[in-house]
């Protein structure tokens, strides 16, 4: 039974903390209905019903909040950098008092199986303390020899907050994708406008709620859901208000197309965190154990809905079937697909019914072409859920090896030499992650280098800590969140000449 009113039908958890749930937008420090008085459906993957009925903002609320940002900025950006450090330290510890609750409102909207959304709400925090130290230190600066003035000019540099940034994020990292945003930001002095996905607001809200507990100033951190329909309005808003200085994205290359174009027209500053299709290449030589636990990490985990994970799985030819049949014993072991509140499960819904009818286009379109399937699971038509899935004889002329699969679906196609799988690796707009698995070493090293991607693992699946510069390049997107990169993300550099 449901804790709390806020919901429209029985969830399968108790609320420890009622309070942390709202469906009102975060503004100016306090929490207020759209001034529509609108609301929008939020649907709960596991069963499609509807889970709550959000304030659905106006461009006129995100406007004002730009406005109340914009003032915040004045007194926040005068903090000192271990006032800031403090408030992300707080924010971090009031995460984790609330981790429990957090994690349910995340299987509740976005379906994660309950495990992994507890380690999700667990790496939240830590980004947190990890930004909280950054702010500690400041941002720094430089000095310059100079030759001016006969050598007698003194130049020095300074970091100072660009201003307001506007944030935009996707359903499917609702904690730390966000604070990987967020937190930068706020540790350089920077106030922030953020529009969730309307997939996920609940949980953006319940996070503005520790952020509020945390004791961050009014107006610095503010948060507005809206419908989908509205999407593009506030986009253009952001991308034109004079008081925003830069505008953080995460999502689709088509959108972030959009958003950048338009921040580009007015000269605004962008982070785009883009689509990825990444290659996961097994040579071999490769431990194929290694190989084969790896890639079920980052295929799914999170029901296979993470940017980075592996979308292209190139196999070398002379070890095909015995990483198939490895692939398809460790999924039968390892990967359970069910209700996301079972403990047991692996394996949840997807963030919606349009998740899963991408994938079977994608998989239709494959076996009409000469793919072959290996596992006997079929989805059925209109569930979330999605099973395990490995194809192989996967070929070029498929869609599968161009478009982002964003689920639990293995696609494998092989190669035979080094420059081939390179070669196939790298033929895609897209450079977000790649992955490289061999035990020589020199290949290692070589294949790493060559991949064009942000990020790649090498002899990992596991690429995305906090202290790694996260980001991709091409159609991928610009800019860097995590490690200490992110800090520059949100300061303009001030060079001070000082005649002697
Ligand atoms: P999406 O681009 O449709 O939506 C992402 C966000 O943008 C949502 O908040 C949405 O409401 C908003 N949005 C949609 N249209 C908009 C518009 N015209 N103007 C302004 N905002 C708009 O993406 P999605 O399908 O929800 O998310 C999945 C995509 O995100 C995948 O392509 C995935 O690879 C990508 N992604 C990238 C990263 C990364 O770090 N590179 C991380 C997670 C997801």
């Amino acid at each position: 039974m449901s804790s709390s009113s806020i919901f429209c039908k029985n969830v399968p958890y108790t609320f420890q903390d009622a309070s942390l749930l709202d469906v009102r937008s975060y503004v100016g420090g306090g929490w207020e209905n759209s001034s529509e008085n609108k609301t929008f459906a939020v649907e709960d993957p596991a069963d499609q019903q509807i889970l709550a009925n959000v304030s659905d903002s106006s461009v006129a609320d995100y406007e004002r909040a730009i406005d109340i940002a914009n003032t915040a900025f004045k007194a926040y950006r005068q903090l000192t950098p271990s006032n800031r450090g403090q408030l992300l330290r707080n924010w971090a510890q009031a995460v984790r008092e609330s981790s429990r609750d957090l994690a349910a409102l995340c299987t509740l909207e976005l379906g994660k199986p309950i495990n992994e959304s507890i380690k999700a709400v667990a790496y939240a925090a830590s980004c947190l303390d990890w930004f909280a130290n950054l702010a500690d230190q400041g941002c720094g600066g430089e000095t310059i020899p100079s030759s001016g003035n006969g050598g007698r000019n003194r130049i020095w540099t300074v970091r100072r907050p660009v201003g307001v940034v506007c944030a935009i994020t996707p359903w499917n990292s609702p904690y730390s994708g966000v604070l990987k945003k967020i937190a930068p930001a706020l540790a350089v002095g920077c106030t922030i406008v953020h529009k969730p996905a309307p997939e996920t607001p609940l949980c953006a809200m319940a996070l503005a709620k520790t952020c509020q507990r945390a004791g961050f100033p009014a107006g610095v951190y503010n948060v507005l859901a809206s419908s989908p329909g509205r999407a593009a309005v506030v986009g253009s808003l952001f991308c034109s208000h004079p008081s925003v200085r830069h505008v953080t994205f995460t999502g689709s290359t088509a959108v972030g197309r959009y958003l950048a174009e338009r921040c580009g027209a007015n000269l605004k500053k962008i982070t785009m965190e883009l689509g990825g299709n990444a290659a996961f290449i097994v040579f071999d030589d490769a431990d194929l154990d290694l190989a084969v636990r790896e890639l079920i990490a980052c295929k799914f985990n999170s029901s296979g809905q993470v940017c980075i994970y592996a979308n292209r799985v190139l196999v070398h030819k002379g070890i095909e079937k015995a990483f198939t049949d490895r692939l398809l014993v460790a999924i039968q072991e390892r990967v359970r697909l069910g209700s996301p509140w079972d403990d047991k499960v692996t394996l949840g819904p997807l963030y919606a019914k349009a998740g899963a009818d991408k994938i079977e286009a994608l998989r239709a379109d494959a076996l009409a072409k000469g793919a072959s399937l290996h596992t006997p699971d079929v989805y059925e038509d209109g569930s979330t859920y999605y099973p395990p899935t490995v194809m192989t004889r996967i070929t070029q002329e498929m869609r599968i090896s161009h478009e982002e699969i964003f689920g639990p679906l293995v696609a494998i196609s092989t190669f035979d030499k080094e420059e081939e799988a390179v070669s196939l690796a790298n033929s895609v707009d897209t450079g977000l992650a790649g992955y490289v698995f061999t035990q020589n070493i020199s290949r290692l090293f070589r294949v790493a280098e060559e991949l064009q991607a942000g990020m790649v693992g090498a002899q990992t699946g596991s690429i995305s800590a906090i202290e790694q510069p996260f980001g991709g390049v091409r159609d991928s997107g610009m800019g860097r969140e995590g490690s200490i990169h992110a800090l520059e993300e949100y300061t303009d550099i001030k060079s001070i000449t000082l005649a002697l």
